[in-house]
């Protein structure tokens, strides 16, 4: 079971950790910006915890496939500055990259794994990056984009301090968008519901179809036609039958 844990100092490190800039609320946050930690549990954890460590993410995801929450996601982490990016959105925005992304930290060190994920840390992550898309549309009511351009790699936003090794050469980009996209087309797929109607959506909204039938010269021919369709466990709701006026 995928869960995630509150680390101390929940929502202390967000904008107010750098001097002389003070509290701004993030705007939409539609980018998710994915690095690679450079160092090992606790240690790692306990420097993203620490007020004194000049920077901040919102959720950092263990080897062991821990996922710990850092700051609440309305709120702008330190984790990604704009610095030459090479990332069509980032370059486009002038807003600072950190009011509209959020942060996922990855426990690993980029010369031992190359930013290869554990499985354990893969699973964690795939269901992060739901957990956020679904937060997204949530509280935005519009669909979060899955695509290269919304989920970010750190060396994208920033290709002055931050090369390839962050999040990692072998970080799964494609193992996971296409597992993302799957997910998304599943989730919006059109279930067959037998107990509670038809049909329902993933957000359990129900989806009535109309058969029509067919167009009968006596009303007699309708209604045996109705009768027929019932028989075979159609409802008569689920039917729209055109009668033709008898003469
Ligand atoms: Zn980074």
């Amino acid at each position: 079971m995928i869960s995630v844990i509150k680390a101390k100092n929940y929502n202390e490190k967000i904008f107010t950790l750098r001097r002389n800039t003070t509290f701004k609320t993030p705007q939409k946050w539609d980018v998710i910006v994915n690095h690679i930690t450079e160092g090992l549990m606790p240690g790692t954890l306990a420097w993203l915890e620490n007020p004194k460590a000049e920077v901040s993410c919102h959720y950092l995801v263990t080897r062991k496939g821990e996922i710990y929450q850092l700051a609440d996601l309305h709120h702008g982490t330190w984790h990604a500055v704009k610095h030459s990016p090479t990332a069509k959105i980032v370059k486009e925005r002038s807003a600072l990259a950190n009011l509209y992304t959020v942060g996922i930290e990855h426990e690993g060190v980029h010369k031992d794994t190359q930013g290869r994920l554990t499985a354990a840390q893969y699973e964690a992550t795939l269901w992060l990056h739901k957990y956020i898309i679904e937060q997204y549309e949530a509280t935005f009511k519009e669909p979060f984009l899955i695509d290269r351009d919304h989920i970010l790699g750190h060396y994208e936003v920033d290709t002055v301090n931050r090369s390839i090794t962050d999040p990692g050469r072998e970080f799964p980009w494609e193992e996971l968008l296409t597992d993302l996209i799957k997910w998304d087309k599943e989730r919006k797929m059109v279930k067959q519901d037998p107990k509670n109607g038809p049909y329902v959506n993933d957000r359990g909204e129900r989806l009535w179809f109309r058969v029509l039938a067919g167009s009968y010269k006596t009303r007699a021919e309708a209604e045996a036609a109705l009768k027929e369709l019932e028989s075979k466990g159609f409802k008569d709701s689920w039917l729209m039958a055109a009668y033709v006026k008898e003469k």
